[in-house]
């Protein structure tokens, strides 16, 4: 096999079981990936900030302070701790009232959870049929979507408006239902 076939299994000049399986485990993840991405009816916009989002891609202000771009690192929904996708999706007060609206009209009975965790959730609903589990799908990348042009408008536009949870769910609510 050429150099980019066997050599990924090898570790210290033999062939490892362990990174065989590590590597089938980043594969199965893409299988897990494409399904919460392709079998989601959300916007395509909702999609790829969903992308950005598990790839660790979004411009936070805890990368941007990493490159020395931003010296603000607090979150500016609630200015309480420093701005991460894992904050922000849905640790952040602000929009764990919105998910955990969304989990109550799905009624799913629990309550937020940080990124990774609901990333989790997510893979188990893209292996099910149910409406329920659809259309967690889609709040999910509608939600960080939403959030995220909401908090873009914060920091860049002089003029945003300012919403409550509950209107900012409504808008979620109305595009799922689009
Ligand atoms: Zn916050």
């Amino acid at each position: 096999m050429s150099a980019g076939g066997w050599d990924k299994f090898m570790k210290n000049g033999s062939f490892s079981i362990k990174e065989m399986y590590k590597h089938l485990q980043s594969d199965l993840e893409k299988v897990s990936w494409s399904r919460v991405l392709c079998q989601n009816q959300a916007s395509p916009r909702s999609l790829f900030t969903t992308w950005l989002a598990v790839n660790n891609r979004l411009p936070t202000r805890d990368r941007l302070a990493v490159w020395g771009i931003v010296a603000i690192v607090n979150c500016c929904l609630c200015n309480a701790a420093p701005e991460s996708v894992e904050h922000l999706f849905f640790q952040c007060d602000f929009s764990a009232q919105i998910w955990s609206m969304a989990l109550k009209a799905l009624q799913f009975n629990r309550n937020p959870s940080p990124f990774s965790n609901e990333l989790a959730w997510a893979f188990k609903s893209a292996k099910r049929r149910f409406a329920k589990h659809q259309l967690f799908l889609m709040y999910f990348a509608e939600s960080l979507y939403a959030i995220w042009l909401y908090r873009n408008d914060q920091i860049f536009n002089q003029n945003h408006i300012n919403m409550t949870a509950a209107v900012l769910f409504r808008e979620i609510s109305f595009k799922v239902a689009c």
